[in-house]
């Protein structure tokens, strides 16, 4: 006789947006089959045992670049230990590179390499001479594009006029344009000054990428968006005045998603005067009540997703703050802390945790029922996680090729058991259990209404 399920999660609580309750999941092949109370086990291929343990959607993080210490295999296995099944990253076409040719190679690498399911999203350095890829790149399976309205020094800066001709396009794609949203040549010029005087960068870091720059850019872009009409997501959202832009923009009736990261929910500046370039990044820690209102908007529902920008560059406390890059590591990280910081001080439910990290992802890219849900018909991506087991972080006992963590010697109440993806069982009790090879490549599918 056929066994019913290849494995069976008995007495678990299964999490989603909308709630929780417990009930046995059924897996046969890359399917679940089955979410309910009472499944008979006498023929389960493999039993585990969940009671006392929460069953989540895989993580979704739809914010990675494999492109530093960690490349798409590298980045899959430190998000997989960390209880993320699909990641969507960012193929950057820098000047002077092909944005079709760049994603295709990013598509490759991932099918070879990558121990997760993987989408991919365009990043266009020079869209003057990329933008016209934008629809052969669409028809691939890539959909979102992101410019960066910052770091005009390093010419990565999308002027005005071509963020409005590639949101014109993406919008007559039917697809999504994203923004790192800071003023770049405003901090560029406060940047300067401050160079100028001969100030300590560390100690002005906050001050010459100061919060109304982020407010400013995204109000530009959500302009630029609403006269192209074209759907927008706002990377990394790091403060208040920036939500307070959002949230005006949403009630006006756009199209407009909005990330931050577990970063900007954990650590504020002072963590970047102790850490020194490990906590460099862009936008920068920002302050205590930035931190507290975006918990706020991830309660009342403004803040959409929360994903890691996981992007760990090579560098120590001690290396020259300034020339020191933009980045850090958190994509294995980002579920604990955001579970840690969000549920255990009691200010969401784990509900909540299910819905940032998962659902919410799944449905702006169109991978949602498959992807993001614990239900008969969706793939078999989920995470045992047990509430009750708490956990030291430790670069060292972290996988990615980093070397370090802004979190190192953090403890947080929650750990994870058990990876799974399509049926397939990734990491279980801290042990690698897959070779890199078998990984999907998701095209993704832009929702045309808000959540
Ligand atoms: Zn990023």
């Amino acid at each position: 006789m056929a066994k019913s399920y290849d494995v069976l999660l008995r007495g678990g609580v299964v999490v989603s947006a909308s709630g929780m309750w417990k009930a046995d999941v059924g897996i046969l092949g890359e399917k679940i089959i089955s979410v309910e109370p009472g499944l008979k086990s006498e023929d389960a291929g493999r039993l585990i045992d969940a009671s006392g343990k929460y069953i989540l959607p895989g993580v979704i993080d739809v914010h990675t670049h494999p492109v530093y210490e960690d490349d798409m295999g590298g980045l899959s296995l430190t998000a997989a230990y960390g209880g993320t099944t699909t990641l969507v990253h960012f193929a950057y076409a820098k000047p002077g590179t092909k944005l079709l040719d760049t994603a295709k190679k990013f598509i490759d690498e991932g099918l070879q390499k990558s121990y997760l399911d993987f989408g991919i999203h365009g990043a266009l350095f020079d869209p003057a001479g990329q933008i016209e890829e934008i629809p052969k790149t669409f028809e691939l399976g890539v959909t979102s594009f992101k410019m960066f309205m910052t770091y005009a020094k390093l010419r990565w800066m999308t002027n005005d006029y071509y963020l409005t001709a590639a949101m014109d396009l993406i919008a007559q794609c039917g697809g999504l344009a994203m923004v790192h949203a800071e003023s770049g040549l405003v901090t560029d010029y406060l940047e300067d000054r401050s160079l100028k005087k001969g100030e300590d960068q560390k100690k002005v870091f906050l001050k010459t990428r100061p919060d109304i720059l982020e407010a400013e850019a995204i109000f530009r872009a959500a302009t630029i968006a609403a006269v192209t009409e074209c759907p927008l997501y706002i990377v990394h959202l790091s403060t208040a005045k920036g939500l307070e832009v959002v949230r005006r923009g949403r009630a006006e009736g756009q199209t407009l998603y909005v990330e931050t990261c577990p970063q900007y929910l954990t650590m504020t500046d002072d963590v970047l005067q102790r850490l020194g370039p490990p906590a460099k990044i862009g936008p920068p820690l920002r302050t205590e009540p930035d931190r507290l209102t975006l918990w706020k908007g991830i309660q009342e529902g403004s803040i959409d997703v929360v994903a890691s920008d996981h992007a760990p560059k090579a560098k120590k406390k001690d290396d020259p703050f300034f020339e020191a890059p933009y980045g850090a590591p958190g994509a294995e990280t980002m579920l604990t802390v955001t579970y840690d910081e969000g549920v255990n001080t009691g200010r969401i439910g784990p509900c909540k945790i299910a819905q940032v990290l998962s659902e919410n992802p799944a449905k702006i890219f169109g991978l949602y029922p498959e992807k993001g849900a614990i239900r008969k018909g969706a793939d078999a991506d989920l995470v045992l996680f047990d509430p009750n087991q708490a956990i030291t972080l430790q670069a060292a006992n972290l996988h990615s090729g980093a070397g370090y963590t802004p979190f190192e010697g953090r403890t947080c109440l929650g750990k994870l058991v058990l990876t799974m993806q399509r049926g397939r069982i990734v990491v279980e009790d801290g042990v690698l259990k897959q070779k890199p090879g078998a990984a999907k490549f998701l095209p993704t599918k832009i929702s045309k209404t808000t959540l």
